[in-house]
């Protein structure tokens, strides 16, 4: 057997909130005019109350409301599957499992936030939300959870993205979004994340029957990814294994990482690992500090690891990993010391995502391949001492809107950044 599925009576009905069960508090987010702690009035013109509250909740455990869990079970629990072939492949005494996050409606974890916040925002009157959208994994997750509480939504995709890929914006449309390129006032210009996402905020801040969303780094966020290390807890339990030895994912706003490893981060003998590329190194070589989530300084500061909100980083294919920033609770997990972050080139993630696809067939999307990359060394390095390992990862999502990336990487096109 290598696979370990829960039935759908078994989704987790609360989420973890590792807010107060971090060591160290986390630094409040400044209002970007003011410089002073933000309290809930300054996030309500973006924000319903309900994602507010859940932003600094004290509590561990959240209900998930039942309209919510409803949606989830369209495609949750999530499998959890033992990666035997590529174990043999390796020749390594690890043992390697992943939790398949690719089986939603989006193809990724993203979906698992974007019903929750779409609940937020219809519940409290809200008819609208404007997002922002790099290569359209989070636009297409919105555009599905907008459509299932009836709600418009507008995506401003990265100018690059929009016209280089076109499938993900079809998906969008096919969901009822009106998706443009960003940014919409330099018509020249590639876009950036933190461009779009001034954009949205823009949008949202002018128009009062329109909300914000944001796909990752925010603390409700990762909050509502924690279905992903619960349900993998029980999983593992089912496969016999007391822990894994070591929780490893691919990190560009921090969300599906915390989502895998935050219910495990009490336990101190579980090493938490984060991976990101070479080309935008955030946590391995950023700075700890006070900074904007958009480039134009419309948003609250936040305390996180930053390259600069400024900072644009090269288009590699991995367009979910393409961020300045990092989230508070991932940044305060690697400040203390509690989680480690390694950084890869593409090249390397590519043939490893290659490897995955040869020994268990699926094809991981090229964020994924980051964590493929850290597995494998893992497992290897397992190899070398003659250790059981237990390793853990999160398969974030498949490659199948990204297979112009892997027609780069086999025509020897890539960029090594
Ligand atoms: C968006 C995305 C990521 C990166 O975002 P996080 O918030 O760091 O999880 C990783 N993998 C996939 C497939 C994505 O779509």
């Amino acid at each position: 057997m290598n696979r370990y599925n829960l039935t759908s009576d078994q989704i987790p009905t609360a989420w973890f909130n590792a807010l107060p069960a971090l060591v160290e508090p986390l630094l409040p987010p400044l209002h970007p005019g003011t410089q002073e702690p933000v309290g809930p009035d300054d996030l309500s013109p973006l924000f319903p109350m309900g994602l507010i509250a859940q932003e600094m909740s004290p509590e561990l455990w959240i209900d998930i409301p039942g309209e919510v869990l409803d949606i989830l079970r369209l495609w949750r629990p999530t499998p959890l599957v033992r990666a035997e072939r590529l174990e043999r492949a390796l020749g390594t005494p690890a043992r390697i499992y992943y939790k398949d996050e690719s089986v939603s409606p989006a193809g990724s974890h993203k979906t698992n936030t974007a019903v929750p916040q779409a609940f937020y925002n219809q519940a409290e009157g809200i008819k609208r939300i404007a997002t922002e959208t790099g290569a359209g994994q989070w636009g297409t997750a919105l555009s599905f959870a907008s459509r299932q509480f009836d709600l418009d939504c507008k995506v401003y995709m990265v100018r690059a993205s929009y016209e280089q890929k076109p499938y993900r914006k079809i998906l969008m449309e096919t969901w009822g979004s009106e998706v443009v390129a960003s940014p919409v006032d330099q018509p020249d210009h590639p876009g950036s994340l933190g461009l779009a996402i001034s954009d949205a905020v823009r949008d949202a801040g002018g128009r009062d029957d329109t909300h914000y969303a944001l796909g990752s780094v925010l603390n409700h966020v990762l909050l509502h990814q924690t279905v992903i290390g619960l349900e993998a807890k029980d999983q593992l339990a089912l496969a016999g294994e007391a822990r894994p030895d070591v929780v490893i994912g691919c990190c560009g706003g921090g969300s599906s990482l915390g989502g895998i490893a935050l219910p495990f981060m009490a336990d101190a003998a579980v090493r938490l690992v984060a991976v990101e590329p070479s080309s935008c190194p955030t946590l391995t070589e950023g700075t700890f500090e006070y900074d904007f989530g958009d480039t134009a300084g419309l948003t609250p500061l936040l305390a996180m690891y930053t390259l600069g909100h400024d900072f644009v980083p090269p288009s590699i294919h991995a367009g979910g990993l393409r961020y300045h920033g990092d989230s508070p609770i991932i940044s305060n997990l690697v400040k203390s010391g509690r989680m480690e972050a390694i950084a890869y080139p593409q090249g390397k993630t590519f043939e490893a995502a290659v490897q995955f696809a040869n020994t268990e067939g699926k094809l991981p999307a090229p964020e994924t391949g980051h964590a493929i990359r850290a597995v494998i060394d893992e497992a290897l390095a397992a190899k070398e001492l003659g250790e059981e390992r237990v390793i853990l990862f999160n398969y974030s999502g498949h490659g199948f809107l990204d297979l112009s990336a892997y027609d780069d990487y086999l025509n020897g096109r890539l960029i090594d950044a």
